[in-house]
This record gives C-alpha cells, structure tokens and sequence, in this order.
C-alpha cells in the first residue's frame, strides 16, 4: 500500500495552517476514494514558531487517520526552513515524500497530477515552478532573476529559475538527499545536484493564505550567497583571476614608466593616479580574502559537524 508523506515546514503559520490541513484532507481524500490503496502521511516541523503553532499543530486531527495520519516535530529554536524539510524528510516513511509550505503557496491540489505522473510516467521526481512572480515587489524579481542567471553560469549543477521547494519524489531520491549531510544546506542545489529522472509541472503564483512571509531582502540576499558558495567554486577563480592580470597591468605599469623616465627624466607628477592605484590595490585584496573568508567560514563551519537541529518535543513522545 503506498504510502505518501507530507513534509510541513512551519514557522509562526497558526493562521495558515487550520485552512492548509483541511485543504489537504480534501485532497488526501479525492486521492484515497479514487485510488483505494493510497494512505497518507503528514509530518509537521514546527520550527521554533514564537506563536501558537505547535498548539494548532498538536489539534490537527484528520476525519479519517488511517487515510491521513498526522506526525510532529517541534525544534527547539528556530534552525531555518532548510532544516525543518531536512527533519521532515528523515522522519517521513512513505514509499514517495512530498514536502510542501504551509500558506498554501504550494497548492495541495496540483498532488493527484504529481502522484500520476510518478506513477504512470515512470519520473522520480516531479518539481514545480511557478511561471510568474505575480504580487512580488518588483525589485525582488529582478534580484531573483539575476541570481538564477549567475548561479547557473558558474555552478554545474541545474537550478530552474522560479523553482518551489513543492515536490514530490520517490524514496529513492529522498534516501539521496538525505545522504547529503552539509550542515550548510541550500535544497535548489540539492535537488538538481541529486539528479534523477525530474518532470517540471508550471504553475501560476498564488499568494500566501495568511500570515506573512519571512523572508526580506537581506536574508534572501544571504541565502543566495550561501548558494552560490555552496555550490560553486567559481567566485575563489575569479579571485585568482583579478589578482593575475593586476600583477600584468603593474608589469606593463612598470616597464612603461621605467621607459619614459630614461627617455623623458622624472618629473614629480602622478599622486593622484597612485594614490588610485594603491586604493584599487587594496580594495581588490580585500575582496579577494572576503571571498576566501567565506568559503573558509562555511569550511569551518562544516568540520564542527554539528547537527542540522535539535528536537524539543515531537508527537511520538
Ligand atoms: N519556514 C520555516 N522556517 C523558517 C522560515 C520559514 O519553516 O525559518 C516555513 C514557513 O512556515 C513556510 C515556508 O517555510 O511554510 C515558506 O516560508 P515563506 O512563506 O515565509 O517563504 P516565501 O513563500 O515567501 O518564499
Ligand atoms: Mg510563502
């Protein structure tokens, strides 16, 4: 009897989640009548909400459990939605894992195509992407956009642009991204570096039920930055790069000014252009050691191998 789980990442969603859990009984329920044998499961992980969520999360109670069983898990901060899907997945059993936000961003009712193509298609995994940014601050597309580009260019695995973290996968697949233990976790890369047989079902953006979202420009900007370290080495050859054909230009510099200083003598003239010269230096070598920095810090950060959360209370208990 295959079994399908729901992995929920929520933080602070008490408002969403009572209008997300009855949107997926109805669906769990279509699937069920219509297919006998298909079960389900959901796997909520309450990542160190400051509101009533784990309260909510603890009531939800399906018509029919043995259809739709509920599971929780309550992180003891908040460790970061990539940590919530990282838990869910390992605490998910079913035959195919699902992970899906708890604002409905993630219709529910695209599942019964999701489950069809995996079954009659033969795909491992079916990803969605949403087709537009409709009701997005349009400053946020553009940056979005052009981090997809960048990325794309200068890491070799695949990340679609406008891709969701909604997707359904076979157990095959989640036992490889499980086997993926980074501490720094950025899932788009994950996926395409996983593999597998993946079919791209588009969707239109629809906005969050309730609640707010927690991301703003900062951190989307630190998460993007975490991708791209994660997942490329590209920007450490760059540095290289820029440090080789300064030290040419300082070569040519130099032969240039030797030369005219024999043939014309040396007059004193040229601060202002060393004082630029000596600034750009500077600036260079200073971005050049951030970069390394960073990849050091994730680095170091990887050695300490400290776990990806910590569990306060989970429904087994
Ligand atoms: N989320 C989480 N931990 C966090 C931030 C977000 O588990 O630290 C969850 C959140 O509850 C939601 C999903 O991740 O279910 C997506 O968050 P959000 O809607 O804020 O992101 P957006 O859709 O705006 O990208
Ligand atoms: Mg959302």
């Amino acid at each position: 009897m295959p079994l399908i789980s729901v992995v929920v990442p929520c933080r602070n969603e008490e408002e969403s989640l009572p209008l997300f859990f009855a949107e997926l009984c109805a669906v769990a329920n279509g699937m069920h009548g219509r297919d006998e044998d298909v079960c389900f499961e959901a796997v909520f992980v309450d990542d160190g909400s400051t509101d009533g969520t784990l309260g909510v999360v603890e009531a939800l109670e399906a018509p029919d459990p043995s259809m739709l069983a509920v599971r929780w898990l309550s992180f003891s901060r908040n460790f970061g939605k990539e940590a919530a899907i990282f838990a869910g997945f390992e605490e998910a059993r079913g035959d195919y894992v699902c992970t899906m936000d708890a604002d409905l961003q993630d219709p529910p009712s695209l599942l019964p195509a999701m489950y069809a193509v995996l079954v009659d298609e033969g795909f491992d995994s079916v990803a969605t992407r949403r087709v537009n940014r409709e009701g997005e601050p349009p400053v946020r597309s553009f940056c979005a956009r052009q981090f997809y580009r960048i990325i794309n260019r200068i890491s070799d695995v695949d990340v679609v642009d406008g891709a969701r973290d909604y997707r359904l996968m076979t157990r095959r697949v989640v036992d490889g991204i499980l086997s993926l233990k980074e501490y720094n976790r950025f899932s788009k890369g994950i996926y395409g570096w996983v593999g597998f047989k993946t079919k791209w079902l588009p969707y239109e953006n629809v906005q969050r039920a309730a609640g707010e979202t927690k991301w703003n420009f900062f951190s989307l900007f630190r998460y993007s930055l975490d991708g791209i370290v994660g997942f490329s080495t590209a920007p450490l050859s760059i540095a290289s790069l820029a440090g080789l054909l300064s030290c040419l230009l300082a070569f040519v510099f130099v032969v240039v000014i030797v030369v005219r200083a024999l043939l014309f003598g040396d007059p004193v003239a040229g601060w202002p252009s060393l004082a630029c010269i000596v600034l750009f230096m500077g600036g260079l070598n200073l971005l050049c050691l951030g970069i390394i920095g960073q990849y050091l810090a994730k680095a170091y950060l990887e050695t300490k191998r400290r776990p990806l959360y910590l569990v306060r209370r989970r429904s087994d208990d």
